[in-house]
């Protein structure tokens, strides 16, 4: 187990779509817990495999200390709306109001390739949506929600 370095703003890669899982293999089971450590290092509350440099469709999320590992997640159901403030490892220093549903539903496989469902409100939702994006290469600052423009934090330091 390792900790990866975690890729910024600038880094092209961060704007790559990641590929699907196909194996669940000793190669997935590395990724998946040197992300682990990577993200308690981190402190965040989610990580996408794509921030540490691997354009797999793997997102880490880390509620109230429990590890939720998701491979291949998609949302599948979207209900109302927020307008809360984000921020993200690979934009150090900043946050920003974001719009996002209030609560979504994620369908996502786990280590055994095995299909789940994950309910998430409020953060757990803004969580979900914001790592899942990094899949498909955003960040939350292409998300701000109107007249919202991101600003500096000291949250990372
Ligand atoms: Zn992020």
């Amino acid at each position: 187990m390792a900790i990866r370095n975690i890729r910024t703003e600038e880094d092209p890669v961060l704007r790559k779509v990641s590929r699907k899982v196909e194996n669940f293999d000793d190669k997935l089971f590395l990724i998946l817990d040197d992300m682990k450590d990577t993200l308690l290092k981190s402190q965040g509350i989610g990580l996408a495999a794509v921030q540490v440099g691997i354009l797999r469709r793997i997102v880490l999320v880390n509620f109230d200390g429990r590890i939720i590992e998701l491979i291949n997640p998609e949302i599948i159901e979207r209900e109302g709306q927020q307008i809360e403030a984000e921020a993200c490892l690979s934009v150090p220093h900043k946050a920003g109001r974001t719009l996002r549903p209030k609560t979504v539903t994620v369908k996502a496989q786990n280590r055994n390739g095995q299909w789940c469902i994950y309910k998430g409100t409020d953060l757990h939702a803004r969580c979900f949506c914001h790592e899942l994006d990094h899949l498909d290469g955003k960040l939350y600052t292409d998300n701000l929600a109107p007249g919202e423009s991101v600003y500096f934090t000291r949250d990372y330091d």
